[in-house]
């Protein structure tokens, strides 16, 4: 059986890199609540009579879209996934309680890196609408002219939002993280090193665990 890998950190920590190096390296499949969510902004929610009709209202504000609408999302990918490598979910500790029944999970890795650090990686983060890769305006733009002029920032990249996301991941997702801890099978990594360098711990972190 294929692997099933939970890779938790707040925004901005490098969980979606480090996930396209997970499921390279291990062939398990990337299932992601921000990309799903974001391929369905507009996604009518209105019959369930929640604060706002639409997933992205809930996005552009930095929130947490609700529950009842991610779990669906995760439920259904994770069903049609053999190994997986989950990203962006549990976000709550509702979630991670709604997780531990749908399936269990054989590694629990967690991207720390301090706030400031955050802040200064998603503002300066950009993105190549073409080919989905991420560049950085300060350590990290592509050579190629024709690539630097099409690059968009994310639209809760601004600083704004930004500050308010890391807000909400303090209140709602640190205690998943104390969750997992207390559990005993978080395993911790240092996620202000060089890519490379903390995609060798996660390598190594999966190899030892899976
Ligand atoms: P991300 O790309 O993971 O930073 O997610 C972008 C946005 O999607 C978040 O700011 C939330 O609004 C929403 N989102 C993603 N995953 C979840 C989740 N597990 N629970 C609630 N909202 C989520």
């Amino acid at each position: 059986m294929e692997p099933h890998i939970l890779i938790l950190g707040a925004p901005g920590a490098g969980k979606g890199t480090q996930s396209d190096n997970i499921v390279e390296e291990f062939g398990v499949e990337h299932v992601t609540t921000g990309d799903a969510l974001r391929a369905n902004k507009e996604m009518d929610i209105s019959h369930l009579g929640l604060e706002y009709d639409t997933p992205g209202e809930y996005m552009d504000r930095g929130e947490l879209v609700p529950d009842e609408v991610v779990n669906e999302i995760v439920d259904t990918a994770l069903d049609e996934a053999d190994g997986f490598v989950l990203d962006g979910y549990p976000r709550n500790l509702d979630q991670a309680e709604t997780l531990s029944e749908m399936t269990d999970l054989d590694v629990v890795l967690y991207l720390d890196v301090d706030e400031e650090e955050l802040v200064e990686r998603l503002t300066g983060r950009r993105l190549d609408p073409e080919t989905g890769d991420i560049y950085h305006v300060e350590f990290n733009m592509p050579d190629d002219e024709e690539v630097r002029q099409r690059l968009v920032q994310r639209e809760d990249d601004t600083e704004e939002t930004v500050r308010e996301r890391i807000r909400v991941y303090q209140e709602n997702t640190e205690p998943v993280i104390e969750f997992y801890e207390e559990e005993g099978d978080l395993i911790r990594i240092d996620g202000e090193q060089t890519p490379d360098e903390v995609w060798d711990d996660v390598k190594s972190a999966i190899e030892e665990n899976a």
